[in-house]
């Protein structure tokens, strides 16, 4: 690499002058420059600068087996030799591709067994959208085309992904959202519990504007709900266990499909292969990405149930549908072998039985009490850190998420990279973290508080 004949100042201005960014104002940029990250190992990235930082985000909620794996490059080394790239289309296949489907059908839910793949998960999700409408069509039902999905939803960023989620700030930007969505109202027990509500009760009525959404509309018209089992772009908002069974429920007694979107819950976050696993729930498409290859190479999963997969394969005709890169060899022989990585050092059941709980703990033990903050939960390792004035009544700063910018700040001083996304702070570390890393962390993370707080409380 030749970015060492640079310094960081020289970097800085370089990306300034013609690199535009995701989700960044280029503005509040060109003033501030860039953090140059260069390298990484294990569960620590580091900066142009030498910082090292434990990256409480897995990159963006990917890299779970950690960085610096060896094993992944000589995967990616060794495809390329062999076979550096050659499409799926027009009847043909490569072997990573196959063998990675075939993979994939063994750990997903028992009736989940085909994959469409692309590079990511916005396409996947556009992918689905695509692949929901095309079965109600082949099944002589073209207006049963609607699609149910959540305010604050994150599913993406292209068009598609964008109109499928419930992001406002995206929507302003839009223009004309794909017709025919809509969106309800998130499972977000901390905001919008009624006094006095219990969680399963909170769950069932989040769960129950599923429900009125359809009978809005028609079910005759409605061809499928999609949402994450938790969202997280949206806060790592976890509903309570009523609510997946319930909306389930719903969508088989109105013959409505169900679609989750697994592009951060997948591939061991929870505790299990996938979320729909965690939450006993069995999909009829779901959209992954980010650890399938713990972001080592870019590549996305659509996984599709059976009853989809019948009617494309019964009635025929094309779906017309693809990318140059679905199956791309490479991207699917890290897979494999990402996937085999996870196997051998056990690491679902260890986030299952050890690191998830003691995570959940350590947050609810030391973190939880702290002044600013309202409220702590996780399921497996990913978690959230509620930011607020008030504890007792909930009462935020400002509310528009510039307090929590302030823990933010001080986290990545003190040697933490988390998110803040509105005024909560969110967490997905990579899988290879242990009870050390997580005590680590922790006392990151209070030191980070306290010295929030005294900013917050002086302003
Ligand atoms: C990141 C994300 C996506 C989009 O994936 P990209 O690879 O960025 O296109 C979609 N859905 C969810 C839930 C995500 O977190």
């Amino acid at each position: 690499m030749t970015y060492q004949n640079y310094s960081l100042k020289q970097l800085q201005q370089i990306d300034a002058a013609h690199h535009l960014h995701p989700f960044t104002d280029h503005k509040e940029l060109r003033a501030a420059g860039s953090r140059v990250i260069t390298h990484a190992r294990g569960p620590y990235i580091y900066d142009s600068e030498g910082f090292e930082l434990l990256d409480g985000m897995a990159g963006l909620w990917c890299v779970n087996v950690g960085y610096g794996r060896e094993e992944l490059a000589e995967a990616a080394y060794e495809q390329m030799k062999e076979l550096p790239y050659y499409n799926s289309f027009f009847k043909c296949s490569t072997p990573t591709p196959v063998l990675l489907a075939k993979k994939l059908a063994e750990i997903a839910p028992p009736s989940v067994n085909q994959v469409f793949f692309g590079s990511s998960g916005s396409e996947a999700n556009d992918t689905a959208l695509r692949l929901v409408r095309h079965y109600w069509a082949l099944e002589g039902k073209p207006e049963k085309n609607r699609i149910i999905s959540r305010r604050n939803a994150y599913h993406g960023s292209t068009v598609a992904g964008t109109s499928l989620g419930g992001m406002e700030a995206m929507h302003k930007q839009l223009g004309g959202a794909v017709p025919n969505i809509v969106h309800v109202m998130m499972p977000y027990a901390y905001e919008l519990a009624l006094p006095g509500e219990s969680d399963h009760e909170f769950g069932l009525r989040a769960a129950r504007a599923v429900e009125e959404a359809i009978l809005e509309a028609g079910a005759d018209k409605v061809a499928a709900f999609i949402g994450e089992p938790i969202m997280g772009a949206g806060g790592v908002k976890i509903p309570p266990m009523s609510y997946w069974p319930e909306v389930e429920r719903i969508c088989r007694k109105y013959d409505v499909l169900l679609m989750l979107d697994e592009v951060i819950t997948g591939y061991g976050r929870t505790g299990e292969w996938f979320a729909a696993q965690t939450f006993e729930v069995t999909p009829d498409t779901m959209t992954t990405a980010k650890a399938l290859t713990s972001g080592y190479q870019p590549l996305s999963a659509l996984l599709v149930g059976d009853r989809i997969a019948a009617t494309l394969t019964e009635k025929g005709g094309e779906f017309a549908h693809g990318y140059t890169y679905s199956g791309h060899p490479v991207a699917c022989a890290v897979a494999l072998k990402n996937l085999e990585i996870i196997e051998r050092e056990g690491l679902v059941e260890r986030v299952k039985t050890d690191t998830g709980p003691y995570f959940a703990q350590a947050l609810r033990e030391r973190v939880a009490g702290h002044g600013l903050v309202g409220e702590t939960r996780s399921v497996g390792l990913m978690g959230a850190i509620e930011i607020v004035k008030d504890k007792a009544t909930r009462e935020r700063f400002e509310g528009d998420g510039r307090a929590a910018v302030v823990v933010r700040d001080h986290a990545i001083e003190n040697g933490v990279m988390m998110r803040a996304t509105g005024d909560t702070m969110i967490l997905s570390p990579p899988l290879i973290w242990t009870r050390e890393t997580i005590d680590l962390a922790c006392e990151r993370i209070v030191r980070a508080l306290d010295l929030a707080e005294a900013d917050l409380r002086r302003a």
